[in-house]
């Protein structure tokens, strides 16, 4: 198998955060809508309807170039994609053909420790089509058009990913971007981000072999897995002599295998032509401008460096926090305060990342008014007044306790460092644990946290710990 190299191009429908339609004023969150409530004259493809563009999902396409890493075209325009499909009422989709909005740019992945840049051929506007269901058992299908006209950017990598690893990160990368630029909700479960895979096998690393299209995942895992599956069948038809049929292909997610739907499909069988119904998009520098200016603020790659800078963060930590945008927005409200100290910045942000989502149902929580009392907890910590463990609790309370006073709590809650003070703890706590201390007598150092932790509770949680351990070592172990 190693003696084919795989090569792998991922198309993405990423689902616009509009209120209503790429033409047509009706709304666009078709979640738990009835069938076909959400449709309009437009919607139907009406003989006479005229479609009038969405000027958000214009925004949100130049961001989206932005968050690329490019800057939008200043001239697009709309075409009409030709197939006969129930889901379609107009016989066409209207798309961007051979003037598309975005042109260029890149993702930038990471596997294994290397980085790599996955190269941008061009991202288009286009409608969504309705869906159709087919009841168990009937002999008909049923249409809901509630869908249908629904804003998509179609984003086209190069052929530039090489495993079933890759894939995954590409596409786990490019939902970090459109979520974070807030171009799109996400929501993966809904199909807000549906990704084509094109796999195709080749000995000779110059030479593309033929493809084929596996559509319609919905999952970073299904994207690993059908990347994974097309790989492994496509060698074994080759290294039988046989070969690989140009197919769109689908996902079986229950049976983990993708299977044939139908044969090659090249554009001249969907006629394309411009559409005469919709003037071509001529944005002006000033716009775009603006539009840059509105993406600065939530830059992703700018922002993550600024964040790690500013807290000493850990790839995997960043990883974490950028999976929360509240938690993101709050991190950098925090380095922009006038309070921003490295120590307490690094402490807030480990409890932002570590601490915090465990008690908190929503990110929304965090307010700006939470930073003043946070900092002000890890500033303690910082400067050794007050214990980590108990400055949590301060935490947790600072969320859920509206009348918590936090300069009140670091007084009552001051570290105790008063090394006779802690002495005279030791004491009690040793005379009390005759077996543990003649463990750690024995050099069996596991039974000092034990006895460390005594001391803690003993102290109600504000004597400090290292001290606590030295003094126990100190009488213990001589
Ligand atoms: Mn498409």
């Amino acid at each position: 198998m190693s003696q084919y190299l795989p090569t792998i191009g991922i198309e993405c429908h990423v689902q616009l955060k509009t209120k209503t339609k790429l033409f047509a004023a009706v709304s666009n969150d078709a979640r738990g809508a009835a069938p076909n409530t959400l449709i309009s004259h437009i919607c139907l493809g009406m003989p006479g309807a005229l479609p009038a563009l969405n000027e958000k999902a214009v925004e949100l396409s130049c961001k989206a170039g932005f968050a690329l890493g490019v800057s939008p075209q200043k001239f697009s325009k709309f075409d009409r994609k030709h197939y006969f499909y129930p889901d379609l009422p107009k016989g066409y989709q209207i798309s961007q053909f051979s003037d598309p909005v975005v042109i260029g740019g890149h993702v930038d992945i990471e596997v294994g420790g290397e980085k790599k840049k996955i190269g941008i051929v061009r991202a288009h506007l286009e409608e969504d089509a309705g869906k159709t269901t087919h009841p168990a058992g009937a002999d008909y299908s049923l249409v809901d058009l509630n869908r249908a006209g629904t804003p998509l950017l179609e984003i086209v990598s190069e052929p530039e990913i090489h495993s079933a690893h890759e894939a995954k990160a590409y596409a786990q990368k490019l939902y970090l971007l459109m979520k974070y630029a807030d171009i799109s909700d996400v929501d993966l479960y809904h199909g807000n981000m549906r990704f084509d895979v094109n796999v195709s096998l080749s000995k000779d690393a110059k030479k593309l072999g033929t493809r084929s299209e596996t559509k319609n995942l919905n999952s970073f895992k299904a994207v690993e897995k059908a990347v994974e599956y097309e790989i492994k069948r496509q060698a074994e038809l080759l290294e039988s002599g046989k070969e690989i049929v140009q197919e769109t292909r689908g996902w079986d997610d229950a049976k983990q295998k993708t299977t044939s739907q139908r044969g090659k499909e090249e554009a001249h069988d969907y006629r394309y032509f411009p559409d005469p119904d919709i003037p071509p998009l001529n944005l002006s520098d000033e716009y775009i401008d603006k539009v840059k200016k509105d993406f600065e603020k939530k830059n992703f790659y700018t922002i993550r460096e600024k964040l790690e800078k500013a807290g000493h963060l850990s790839d995997d930590d960043l990883d974490t926090l950028f999976n929360n945008p509240e938690a993101v927005d709050f991190a950098v409200a925090v380095i922009e305060g006038e309070d921003a100290k490295p120590g307490p910045v690094s402490k807030l942000f480990d409890w932002l990342i570590n601490v915090i989502p465990s008690f908190i149902e929503d990110f929304s929580a965090l307010t700006e008014d939470k930073i003043d009392g946070l900092l002000a907890l890890a500033k303690a910590v910082d400067e050794d007044k007050l214990v980590s463990t108990k400055a949590k609790d301060g935490v947790k309370q600072l969320f859920h306790d509206t009348s918590f006073n936090v300069e009140k709590f670091i007084s009552d809650n001051q570290t105790l460092s008063d090394e006779g003070e802690i002495e005279a703890i030791v004491k009690k706590v040793i005379e009390n644990n005759q077996k543990a201390a003649q463990d750690v007598a024995n050099g069996e150092t596991k039974a000092i946290g034990f006895l460390v932790g005594q001391v803690m509770k003993e102290s109600k949680g504000k004597a400090n710990p290292q001290l606590a351990q030295k003094l126990i070592t100190k009488r213990l172990q001589g």
